[in-house]
């Protein structure tokens, strides 16, 4: 290596280069891979190859590699000074060949190995979480000729350079010359030529061909039929029919796919036809990506920005290099306007922007919102797309063109080249921290990390922040000069226009009762269903669970039928009248009939206690006949698609209230929404958690944020037995910072999160003995401090740095058969070098105990 093509690269890459020199004095160089074939991936780790001294290979390349007795794909992950020592070094084989170099933005693999490092989680599994599998494992490896080989035609041996090629590498290369596009399989060469990978090795290495990974031919992208319209004027002998499908399609910005073109307006194919021969339109085979397969609003322009959101938009652009941006915009402020804004440059200058949402339930309104605004450069990644679809979504990614690229908490990991913004909207919601399979990473915190690595800006949006960012941003905003500060918090404080937020009615449900009503609905919000129904406006309805009832006991006996797999009752299911009923467990989604009397002693009097979204639709349905509603909960919305279609039917007025969970509270920008009612508060409040009011806190004011964001006035009714509960109050006042500074202050009593960190140690186990017996133990060894990783250290010889509450049973014991224990380790954020060796821990667990690490956990029950 004379020059050092490696400046500018990230330091692990300088690293390897480093033993990449040292081969150059005779040593052997070793790298890790991801073989991408199903029995690799059953293995679930890296393998280890040789590299051959003439190849030149980076983190990141795509390889190919000998495996058992096939030639694979591989993604090089890590190349190693060393092999590892359980392996013959006799026994490794060599890398076959770089195939395509530099797949891979060049700082991801530094990202993917401080997720590893911080989360506890061997590479591998990291990998599995950011690379959906099957990206290399149907392309196919080819070998063509060089450019300029092909046109030189005459014999193989005359060809220049090749004078002196072995008379396999003839052969192939007169195979490749006969050939029209001087392109074959690699495996086609093989079966044809004897030797053919030492020949095409020798052709490759007087650079006569050259090889290429093609992507799999069944995942061609789709073409489709798109309508253009081509006509200025119309010509005079159109039909009444012919002109209103041309209007159509002009007011649709003119141009639209041939199905959609069909559907809106109703026709046949042949009338289309028609209107090409007149040479109105024109119909085009279009390579349609199956990302942008939903519609595609009409173009749709940046609109006039309100002072607030001008001030947040210039910040927001000023900033050209790592920071961390809170944006925190009460309900309906317009916080997506600022990022579009934001956007809109980054994509100019050839940058591409990330954009994660807690929810795929909040996002086709959301990427119809960013796709009527930048068209086709809006991509869509999550966990439920098809292959096809994330296959699309990956080829358009690695392209490398400036986009924008919307998805859940996985798509942090998107391998997108020239990140120029990162913006996490809802950034509160918990879905975006991963419970299980490990890693159990928070999108936020990787957000974090990886905008440190491109050096570019990341954008917090919430209307409830959360205690961690509000701490984190606010409290060095007001240490550090503005001026080049790493974090900033930006303010808009008021609805779009001036509208006020909605005021929000607290109702006691226990005066309800003793005032004689023992219907599920207060006066008050019976009162707001009635005015809907006579003014026909729409509505939401919030419930915390769903099913119809949260348990079924007996009133003869108080049996309460349970899941057998799972210490939690069994939640009654009963959508309709005509429908079965059933029992099923939200644990486990064990399913039984609903039995007819008491299982234990016999009587038929069962009763149903809980209010769940089924059981209020049927109320609804009985005091209320003539409202229309729409169940929307995760029963409603499973198949795909559910979400968009409930939500348009909503939409276009074909129900007066949306009855829903969790869900509703995420981003709806419903603006004909002027009734908001949450049927029963206290199911949030008393969560045994230590973030259970932060929770409620952010849930309701999110849920109430639905009302009033049109033109008409919104109105709340909060339903609850406890009105002088402090989040009920912080949320009737609309007052964030007065709650979060109470709650601040107790969390930094307890030294908890943010002032504390946490990392849960989940022990599970089908032997409900084994895994006690190993929590206590593992936590006498952490107390004993046997287990501290530094303890040869003088400096804490005996009591450990951290805090250990537990070992203590989860707080639902068995689920789905396991039984669950926990340890919990709190600890100064400072602190981490003195932390346990978490492998340590699970040598010593006994094999049928599973041990997962929740680093920051967030759920600990
Ligand atoms: P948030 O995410 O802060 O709750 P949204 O971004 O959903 O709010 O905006 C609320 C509504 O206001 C949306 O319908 C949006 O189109 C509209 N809106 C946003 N900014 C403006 C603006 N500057 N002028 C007019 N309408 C706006
Ligand atoms: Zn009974
Ligand atoms: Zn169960």
């Amino acid at each position: 290596m004379s020059s050092n093509p490696n400046v500018g690269r990230s330091g692990i890459v300088l690293e390897s280069r480093a033993s990449y020199d040292q081969s150059d004095s005779g040593q052997n160089r070793w790298i890790e891979v991801l073989v991408d074939c199903p029995e690799a991936e059953a293995q679930k780790r890296l393998y280890t190859y040789r590299l051959p001294a003439q190849l030149q290979v980076q983190p990141g390349d795509i390889l190919s590699v000998p495996f058992g007795a096939q030639v694979l794909g591989a993604i090089a992950i890590r190349i190693c000074d060393a092999p590892p020592p359980d392996l013959n070094p006799a026994k490794i084989r060599d890398v076959e060949d770089v195939v395509s170099a530099g797949f891979f933005p060049p700082t991801y693999w530094q990202l993917l190995n401080q997720v590893a490092e911080y989360y506890y989680t061997q590479l591998i599994q990291v990998i599995r979480v950011a690379l959906p599998p099957g990206l290399l494992g149907r392309s196919q490896r080819r070998i063509r000729l060089a450019p300029g080989e092909g046109e030189r035609g005459g014999q193989a041996g005359q060809a220049g350079s090749a004078n002196y090629l072995s008379p396999s590498a003839c052969q192939i290369l007169e195979l490749l010359q006969a050939q029209p596009s001087g392109d074959y399989s690699f495996v086609y060469l093989q079966r044809q030529v004897r030797g053919a990978y030492r020949a095409i090795r020798e052709l490759l290495r007087v650079k006569l061909v050259e090889s290429y990974l093609e992507p799999p031919r069944t995942q061609r992208p789709k073409l489709q039929k798109a309508v253009t319209l081509v006509a200025d004027v119309f010509p005079l002998d159109l039909t009444q029919r012919q002109r209103e499908i041309l209007e159509v399609l002009r007011r649709r910005g003119g141009d639209l796919l041939l199905t959609e073109l069909l559907q809106i307006c109703n026709a046949s194919s042949s009338t289309i036809k028609t209107l090409e021969q007149k040479g109105c339109v024109v119909i085009q085979e279009r390579e349609m990506l199956r990302t942008s397969a939903e519609p595609i609003l009409a173009g749709d322009q940046p609109k006039a920005l309100t002072p607030a959101q001008s001030e947040a938009l210039e910040a927001i652009a000023s900033l050209s290099s790592f920071a961390r941006v809170l944006l925190h915009g009460v309900t309906g402020s317009g916080k997506t306007e600022v990022y579009l804004q934001a956007i809109a440059p980054i994509l100019e200058r050839g940058q591409s922007a990330l954009v994660l949402v807690p929810e795929i339930g909040l996002t086709p309104q959301l990427t119809d919102r960013f796709r009527a605004r930048f068209g086709n450069k809006v991509c869509v990644y999550h966990s439920a797309l098809s292959d096809g679809e994330r296959y699309d979504t990956w080829r358009q990614m690695l392209a490398g063109a400036a986009q924008v690229v919307i998805g859940t908490r996985s798509a942090i990991f998107a391998p997108l080249p020239r990140l120029g913004l990162i913006v996490l909207d809802e950034e509160h919601d918990s879905s975006f921290k991963q419970d299980q399979p490990a890693p159990t990473y928070h999108a936020r915190t990787v957000a974090t990390w990886r905008a440190e690595l491109e050096n570019c800006p990341l954008v917090l949006g919430s209307a409830t922040p959360s205690l961690e960012t509000w701490v984190n941003i606010t409290s060095q905003e007001l240490t550090s000069s503005t001026e080049n500060s790493l974090t900033h918090y930006l303010s808009l404080p008021e609805r779009i226009q001036s509208r006020p937020l909605p005021p929000v009615e607290v109702v006691d449900m226990r005066q309800e009762l003793q005032q004689g009503n023992r219907s599920i609905f207060s006066r008050s919000l019976q009162e707001g269903l009635q005015q809907l129904q006579d003014e026909g406006k729409q509505g939401i309805l919030f419930i915390h669970r769903r099913g119809h009832s949260t348990f079924v006991s007996c009133r003869s006996c108080g049996y309460v039928i349970e899941c057998p797999h799972c210490d939690v009752s069994l939640a009654y299911h009963h959508t309709h009248e005509e429908a079965a009923e059933l029992l099923r467990c939200h644990y486990c989604n064990f399913v039984r009939s609903h039995p007819q009397s008491c299982p234990e002693c016999g009587s038929p009097y069962l009763k149903f206690f809980g209010s769940g979204t089924q059981r209020v639709a049927q109320e609804l349905a009985q005091q209320f006949p003539q409202l229309r509603y729409i169940r929307f909960d995760s029963d409603t919305t499973r198949t795909k698609g559910a979400h968009r279609t409930l939500l348009t039917r909503f939409t276009n007025g074909e129900a007066d209230l949306l009855i829903g969970t969790q869900m509703l509270t995420k981003g709806l920008d419903i603006s004909q929404v002027t009734l908001v009612g949450v049927v029963a508060a206290d199911g949030l409040l008393h969560l045994p958690d230590y973030r259970a009011s932060e929770r409620a806190f952010q849930t309701l004011t999110q849920v109430a944020g639905r009302a009033g964001r049109g033109n008409d006035p919104g109105q709340v009714i909060i339903q609850t037995y406890t009105p002088e509960h402090a989040v009920i109050q912080a949320v009737r006042r609309h007052q964030y910072q007065s709650f979060i500074e109470t709650e601040l202050e107790q969390r930094e009593a307890l030294n908890y999160p943010p002032y504390g960190r946490l990392i849960l140690l989940r022990l599970s186990s089908t032997d409900a003995a084994e895994v006690q017996e190993t929590a206590e133990m593992l936590a006498a060894g952490l107390a004993s401090n046997t287990l501290q990783g530094d303890s040869s250290s003088d400096a804490h010889p005996t009591s450990p740095m951290y805090e250990i509450l537990g070992p203590a049973p989860a707080s639902i014991l068995r689920v789905a058969n396991r039984y669950r224990w926990q340890i919990m380790l709190k600890f100064a954020p400072d602190s981490l070098p003195e932390l346990p060796d978490f492998n340590e821990l699970r040598l010593l667990c006994p094999s049928s105990v599973s041990l997962t690490i929740d680093v920051d956990p967030l759920n600990l029950m």
